[in-house]
């Protein structure tokens, strides 16, 4: 399906990428996947693809990456991918330029933090809905909850900061723990972040029984924080920051459901088969295989304007609440 994209609404072209490395998870979180068990994609670029298809996305203009999945940790070379991202970037001298992140569930981050970060990661975010281990269990089906704590010490330890905390919301769940987030985050010198829950794949279900609005997190956190508005970080995505009550610590929040934010977007997604997706809410795509096998960084950059030609339009389209966002795999387009 096309939707019509107002050019003043969103960027001309993406700027910021979130590379989906697999769709693999060692994770079955409620509100991502239905189980443990739910298939994956048989196949999945390999590192000389991701290298093109970098070189491309560079030369179309993103400077901002981010390695996400599915868990990009439990990808077997995710060292190396990042290391060819600052290779591919060197070569093109824009070293400097650039901005290499990743999303993880820091479940193999103890043993990774210090390799991926002389490889050149720059920072990291954190995805983690829960400090008690039983809660941690359910929430991610069958995780545990130690690695993930000594995953964070690991990033704090290589540097991998400002280090952000990503906690989805769920009412009945984890509502009760946000000041204790906080505090955890505070104390540590992270910024913790707290996410609606986007009725997309599973969270489909979730969204209608489970959602904790924006403007409720606000109000159980008001002793803690500054009454002003929040306030994003310039091209740093959607999230909104608040500062605590006299002090320089700040929470952020991600409204993707009851405030969507697409008329600002930037972002562009790759899945883990190579297909340039311009929106997580829509299925609309554009396959990359051909000029990844003719190893064309021109044919991807061209790729990449196209898929930007399929953009929605930030006004008329609602982001994760359209009803196409019910079907798209979160994990094998990188959330
Ligand atoms: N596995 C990694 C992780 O969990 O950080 C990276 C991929 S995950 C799909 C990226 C982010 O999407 C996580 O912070 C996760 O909590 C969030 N997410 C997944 N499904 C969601 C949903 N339905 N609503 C809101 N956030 C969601
Ligand atoms: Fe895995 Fe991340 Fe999805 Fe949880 S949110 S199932 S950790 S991909």
């Amino acid at each position: 399906m096309l939707h019509e994209r107002p050019a003043e609404r969103n960027a001309p072209s993406p700027r910021s990428v979130r590379l989906s490395v697999t769709d693999r998870c060692d994770f079955a979180c409620t509100y991502c996947r239905p189980s443990r068990s739910d298939g994956y994609a048989s196949e999945r670029l390999d590192l000389g693809a991701w290298k093109v298809l970098v070189s491309g996305l560079l030369t179309a203009g993103v400077r901002r990456f981010r390695l996400t999945g599915g868990e990009p940790l439990v990808h077997p070379e995710v060292v190396r991918i990042v290391s060819a991202v600052v290779e591919v970037a060197a070569a093109a001298g824009l070293e400097r330029e650039i901005d290499l992140a990743m999303t993880t569930n820091a479940s193999q981050l103890a043993r990774l933090a210090k390799p991926l970060a002389e490889a050149g990661l720059r920072r990291i975010n954190v995805s983690i809905d829960t400090l008690d281990e039983q809660r941690f269990r359910a929430i991610t089906r069958g995780g545990e909850l130690a690695p993930v704590l000594a995953g964070i010490d690991a990033a704090l330890e290589a540097g991998l900061t400002p280090l952000k905390l990503n906690t989805v919301v769920l009412r009945g769940v984890n509502d009760d723990e946000l000041e204790g987030l906080v505090r955890f985050a505070w104390a540590r010198g992270m910024v913790p972040r707290f996410l609606e829950v986007m009725p997309i794949a599973e969270g489909a279900q979730l969204a209608r029984s489970h959602l904790v609005t924006v403007a409720e997190m606000r109000a159980s956190l008001a002793h803690l924080l500054q009454p002003d508005p929040a306030v994003a970080e310039p091209d740093r995505g959607p999230a909104k920051y608040v500062r605590a009550r006299g002090a320089s610590e700040r929470v952020g929040f991600i409204s993707g459901t009851s405030d969507t934010y697409c008329g600002s977007c930037d972002r562009l997604r790759v899945s883990s088969t190579g297909t340039l997706r311009p929106c997580l809410a829509t299925d609309d795509g554009v396959e990359s295989a051909a000029a990844l096998a003719a190893a064309s960084t021109a044919g991807v950059a061209d790729l990449v304007g196209e898929a930007w030609l399929l953009k929605p339009d930030g006004r008329t389209f609602k982001g994760c609440t359209e009803s196409s966002a019910a079907h798209v795999s979160m994990r094998a387009i990188g959330g």
